[in-house]
């Protein structure tokens, strides 16, 4: 991911801070929006410092670290250790391309799930980041162009988000509400919405990482 893809994300960040806000009130302590905001604005910093080699692997790794230690709340937690988790397996010159992107979104989720134990359906972030890189997956890819790799993947992303409407929630805060938590969007789902919108609008455009 190159500074500009990391730009259009936590733009998009910013100017969603009450939407995700108002979410997590209805399901949890409404604070999710301010913890993604200090979580963008702390990665802007980092990216900001990051000075000259800004490969995908950097950038991730400067943004994830910025996470890790601003963020509170399991989100940024959890996000943060994707990111770190993504950076890793990626080399200097990685290209952008649906294996790399199965790949980044593979090591994002394994994390995710070893630190939180939640599984698809949970009612959490991963109801949208595992579809996204199902979508990846080789046999999904045959024939088609990266292209609709993309809008396939945004609209699987879409609709793990709609799906955690009728869900129960299973960890996090809005566990403790069990079946009352049925009707509302998880705020980590639409958060992860919002990241993998921008990065599908920034790739489309630009064709690069
Ligand atoms: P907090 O819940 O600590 O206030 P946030 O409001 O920032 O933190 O984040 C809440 C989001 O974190 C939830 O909507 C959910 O998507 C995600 N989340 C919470 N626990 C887990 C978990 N164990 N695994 C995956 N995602 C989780
Ligand atoms: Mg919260």
């Amino acid at each position: 991911m190159t500074r500009d893809a990391a730009t259009a994300v936590i733009k998009a960040i910013l100017s969603e801070k009450d939407f995700l806000n108002d979410l997590d009130a209805k399901i949890g302590d409404g604070d999710h929006g301010l913890n993604m905001v200090r979580g963008a604005t702390a990665a802007s910093d980092a990216l900001n410092e990051l000075n000259g080699d800004e490969n995908a692997k950097n950038v991730l790794q400067a943004v994830g670290n910025a996470v890790i230690m601003n963020v509170g709340g399991s989100a940024g937690s959890l996000y943060g250790a994707g990111l770190l988790a993504a950076a890793e397996i990626l080399d200097e010159n990685a290209v952008l391309d649906a294996k790399t992107l199965e790949n980044v979104f593979s090591a994002a989720v394994n994390e995710i799930q070893r630190r939180g134990q939640a599984n698809l359906g949970d009612k959490t972030l991963l109801d949208v980041l595992i579809p996204i890189r199902d979508t990846f997956k080789a046999e999904n890819c045959v024939g088609k162009s990266f292209e609709t790799l993309l809008t396939e993947a945004r609209d699987a992303a879409r609709d793990g988000l709609e799906l955690t409407k009728s869900l129960i929630a299973k960890k996090g805060r809005a566990a403790a509400l069990g079946k009352a938590s049925i009707g509302f969007e998880d705020p980590g789902a639409a958060s992860a919405l919002i990241i993998f919108r921008a990065l599908c609008g920034f790739w489309k455009d630009s064709r690069r990482f």
